[in-house]
């Protein structure tokens, strides 16, 4: 989603306030493309001021992510402040503000990025996700297994050769 700002850059300065839908948002992730469960909202306040364009606003979507612990996939509520700002005067570009080409503004790749940078690291489903048995692969949230588990906490180690004493 382009949005044409020909018509705000022959003023001064001015402010428009935009709510859209972008349905041409795409970021892929290692794991493959990532899949949007709501729509995406892009509420946002454009600002223009002394030839730097100033984008204010919040983006709110759901998306599915894969649990890293026990691989179901879980719903990821994004909820995000956007602050970018562009120039049409090319010696005001820097790191920080880009440069408008064409007097056109690529909506869906501000939303895509920020998505993208925002996602969390470690993705789990819930905090206490008890993840796969490493043996048999059962989803230890749903059931038990019979494996024994080896991989015992050192503090009860220190407990077990503890109690082999007494
Ligand atoms: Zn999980
Ligand atoms: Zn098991």
């Amino acid at each position: 989603m382009i949005i044409d700002i020909s018509s705000l850059l022959h003023k001064k300065s001015c402010e428009v306030e935009y709510d859209l839908i972008p349905d041409d948002v795409e970021i892929i992730l290692p794991e493959g493309k990532l899949d949007f469960s709501k729509d995406i909202l892009f509420n946002f306040k454009l600002q223009l001021l002394n030839e730097i364009i100033t984008i204010v606003g919040i983006i709110k979507t759901q998306v599915m992510l894969q649990c890293s612990r026990c691989a179901e996939e879980f719903a990821y509520d994004i909820n995000l402040d956007v602050f970018e700002e562009f120039t049409i005067n090319k010696d005001l570009v820097d790191e920080d503000i880009a440069l408008i080409i064409n007097e056109k503004i690529d909506i869906s790749r501000i939303v895509s990025d920020n998505i993208l940078i925002n996602l969390p690291i470690a993705k789990v489903c819930k905090e206490g996700c008890k993840g796969l048995c490493h043996k048999c692969g059962t989803n230890l949230n749903k059931e038990k297994c019979d494996c024994h588990n080896e991989e015992i906490d050192d503090r009860l180690k220190v407990l077990q050769e503890f109690l082999k004493l007494i």
